[in-house]
């Protein structure tokens, strides 16, 4: 696998083909070179900073919280606690990334895809129509950062005994009506790498339900100690964390070779020392689930300010939305934020996408591509707007560790390449 790959792999959770459809051709695949600007968050001594003291609602909110190893692992845990299994069915959105589905057909549930609209809230008629015996649930996801129509979804599901699940991956913080995200769904689920310099790490929530029965274990010293020097590495490569660096150049070398031994002595056995959405593998692995998101990243998740991270994501978004957002051939997807939003990405619907993308992507600017391959079957004749938007969103980063000139870069080769395409094809 190529570092392109695995950078996006990391910051996405999945931006290759779903495992089903047969790998795309490398010459249709170029290989892009790496991106010098960190696409997810990394490492820094500014992650640290103090809280505002002010309470910021987040998906954490709930009475009930697990720390797993990734948000696909929590969907199955989730799963495995509202008994879903063969002969259920599950409503999911036909805009989607793989991860969200594959727990559903790893637990042996049919997974029954409903539309969403074009500022990809649920179409709550699509879900009525296609609610019958079978269902047991409603999977809803808080697409970058925007809640749903919770409040309604809540009542739907109440009104048919139905479970919802709901998929706050792009939302870990913010609330809707006044209640915090993931309040509203039976379970909730979270992704910890989108939002924190980690590199491993879920969330499993209930504001509803207990969690008493769910009490994730260690994954072992092996992978313990690889993903605290997996982050370590990962904020090197981005020149975070210079004085760590030097303070660990021995370490470093003693992990490589200590590695490289293990690898010789059992090759099979280290492939699973990672969860798949932080390895740069792309399927959902079973026997992550159960397992408790390793020390480290606890440890950063409980050391980093979310007011910091919150206030910078929306400066960062502020700024994309008002420089970007009126560039000919294009659109932002969503409005301006709301007081308490806190966006995963900034998404920008570009006309002609592809293109602009490979443009951009040569140059190393570092783009995000949520939902670009639905799984198989999952197409415009069963969703229009998702089929469209899977083609023509491009997501650019704003998390909390961007630099200002890595922002003022972005800006100015986006804004290129989009002024260069206008003056091309007008
Ligand atoms: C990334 C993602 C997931 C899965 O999270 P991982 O931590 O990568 O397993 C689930 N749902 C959505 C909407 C996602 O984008």
């Amino acid at each position: 696998m190529r570092t392109t790959d695995l950078d996006d792999a990391m910051a996405v959770g999945l931006s290759t083909p779903p495992p089903l459809l047969a790998p795309a051709e490398p010459e249709l695949m170029p290989d892009y070179p790496r991106s010098h600007i960190p696409v997810a968050p990394v490492l820094s001594s500014a992650s640290f900073g103090t809280e505002s003291g002010k309470h910021i609602p987040s998906i954490l909110d709930a009475a009930e919280i697990r720390y797993v190893t990734s948000g696909r692992v929590a969907i199955a845990m989730a799963l495995q606690q509202m008994k879903i299994g063969p002969g259920d069915s599950v409503l999911v959105p036909t805009y989607h990334c793989a991860s969200m589905i594959e727990p559903v057909i790893w637990a042996g549930a049919k997974p029954v895809y409903y539309k969403i609209k074009p500022d990809t809230s649920v179409d709550m008629d699509d879900i009525a129509a296609k609610v019958d015996a079978s269902t047991k649930l409603i999977l809803a996801t808080n697409y970058f950062g925007f809640p749903q129509p919770l409040a309604e979804i809540r009542a739907f599901c109440d009104a048919r005994n139905l479970f919802f699940l709901e998929d706050c991956a792009h939302c870990l913080f913010g609330e809707y009506q006044g209640k915090p995200v993931g309040s509203y769904g039976d379970y909730a689920i979270a992704s910890s790498m989108k939002f924190f310099p980690v590199y491993d790490g879920g969330f499993l929530v209930s504001a509803r339900h207990s969690l008493a029965g769910v009490t994730p274990e260690s994954a072992g010293r092996g992978f313990e100690a690889k993903v605290a020097f997996n982050t370590l590495e990962h904020a090197f490569q981005f020149k975070r964390l210079p004085l760590i660096k030097a303070l660990l150049l021995l370490p470093m070398a003693l992990k490589d070779f200590a590695w490289r031994k293990l690898k010789e002595r059992n090759p099979e056995g280290m492939q699973t020392s990672a969860p798949g959405s932080s390895d740069g593998g792309f399927n959902f692995d079973p026997a992550w689930i159960g397992k408790r998101a390793s020390m480290f990243s606890r440890f950063v998740m409980k050391m980093t300010s979310r007011s910091r991270i919150v206030a910078l994501r929306q400066r960062h978004y502020a700024r994309l939305h008002r420089e970007l957002g009126s560039l000919p051939g294009c659109r932002p997807l969503f409005g301006p934020l709301t007081e308490h939003g806190c966006p995963w990405v900034f998404p920008l619907v570009v006309d002609n996408a592809q293109v602009i993308f490979d443009v951009l992507k040569r140059e190393g600017v570092p783009i995000v591509r949520f939902a670009q391959y639905l799984l198989p079957g999952v197409d415009a004749r069963i969703c229009p707007v998702s089929a469209e938007l899977s083609q023509h969103v491009l997501q650019f980063p704003c998390h909390q560790e961007l630099r200002e000139g890595e922002l003022d870069w972005i800006i100015a080769r986006v804004t290129h390449a989009l002024v260069a395409d206008n003056a091309r094809t007008s």
